[in-house]
């Protein structure tokens, strides 16, 4: 089985230790921060195991791109150490495992992964997606599997992870367009980590979308609109992408508003949280982040992870937030409907 590339002569000479001063959720001065994160590479107990919430960042902290977050992943799985009850890990594994069936579309060179997402059957509509919208495969055949991540079972990571790209490569895609952002971080970031070769060239969805308003750039007519960004957890794996939201946002005339919690200060829909650390926190991280986009003006607040939107949409319409996916919000600019909407009826909490 594939081991985690972790290079301890990095951490070493690293004096910043970045990967833990700047966590947002344990606060540690550099010495102790020093100190806790060698016990952690020694494979000695460390409370940092126990209080990481398992938001992803320090992957992003890390300046030697040393993947601090799967090296926490390893030692929680060894210390048996779970970030959420055993029912609910083991439910995850189970419902997600490959069975060997799965329904694909009309696969060419190129194609869209909805990931295990069906709110991607919503969203794919439209100019954007002429001439690849059939182009689709779906399902836990094709599942990136890095949601495991949140549930200390890299083993789960290591075992899968190869067939699904065996699966996606037996189709014969050259390019994915990954819709998932987490199945992105999932192959460029994940993989390689653990030495597990991606047979395809992965794109981010941001890119796609970029390229494709670009061939309907007269059709543009900018929005005008101040948004604020909901960064995801998975966007950590991959914050080379991140720059694809300021381009399309400029391109169609949205505002990306300067807040407290986006870019390397972003706060991820804390839902995951909620399981592992209790209501209490998720509660205030979420109330926090939507605080911070009611204070800048938002008027709306895009989405890039559709389990954001899942966690967070309706909260942010209660406080008069247009809740949208990034891929509606590019409907917008050239004149088609938003598809992924609140159901006009919503329960109150
Ligand atoms: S994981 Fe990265 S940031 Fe953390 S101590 Fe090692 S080199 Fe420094
Ligand atoms: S994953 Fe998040 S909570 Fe855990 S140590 Fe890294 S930055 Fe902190």
């Amino acid at each position: 089985m594939s081991e985690l590339k972790f290079d301890k002569t990095k951490c070493a000479d690293c004096q910043a230790v970045a990967c833990l001063v700047k966590c947002q959720y344990i606060d540690l001065d550099r010495n102790t921060a020093k100190q806790e994160w060698q016990k952690v590479i020694n494979g000695e107990d460390s409370f940092v195991l126990e209080a990481c919430t398992t938001c992803y960042a320090c992957e992003e902290y890390c300046p030697f791109e040393n993947h601090p977050f799967y090296l926490i992943v390893e030692r929680q799985e060894e210390k048996g150490i779970l970030p959420a009850p055993r029912p609910i890990v083991t439910m995850w594994i189970n419902q997600c495992q490959p069975v060997g069936k799965f329904m694909v579309g009309k696969i060419e060179r190129k194609a869209l992964s909805y990931c295990y997402l069906p709110q991607f059957n919503a969203l794919v509509k439209g100019k954007l997606f002429n001439g690849i919208a059939s182009s689709v495969i779906f399902g836990q055949e094709f599942f990136c599997n890095a949601v495991y991540l949140h549930y200390a079972r890299t083993s789960v990571i290591k075992e899968r992870l190869p067939k699904v790209l065996d699966n996606i490569n037996k189709q014969g895609i050259k390019e994915l367009v990954c819709l998932h952002d987490e199945c992105y971080g999932t192959f460029t970031s994940l993989a390689p980590a653990y030495g597990i070769d991606v047979p395809f060239k992965p794109i981010h969805y941001f890119e796609y979308l970029y390229e494709r308003l670009k061939e309907y750039k007269e059709r543009i007519r900018p929005l005008n609109i101040k948004v604020a960004y909901q960064r995801n957890c998975s966007a950590r794996l991959a914050p080379e992408t991140d720059h694809f939201v300021d381009d399309i946002f400029s391109l169609i005339g949205a505002e990306r508003l300067n807040r407290e919690y986006d870019r390397e200060n972003g706060l991820c829909c804390a839902e995951i949280f909620r399981m592992a650390k209790g209501p209490k926190l998720a509660d205030e991280v979420q109330r926090r982040n939507i605080d911070d986009m009611v204070r800048v003006g938002a008027e709306y607040c895009v989405f890039n992870c559709p389990a954001c939107w899942d966690s967070l949409a309706d909260k942010v319409a209660r406080k008069g937030i247009k809740p949208i996916h990034m891929i509606d919000l590019c409907k917008l600019a050239i004149g088609e409907e938003q598809s992924l909407k609140l159901p006009a009826l919503t329960v109150e909490v």
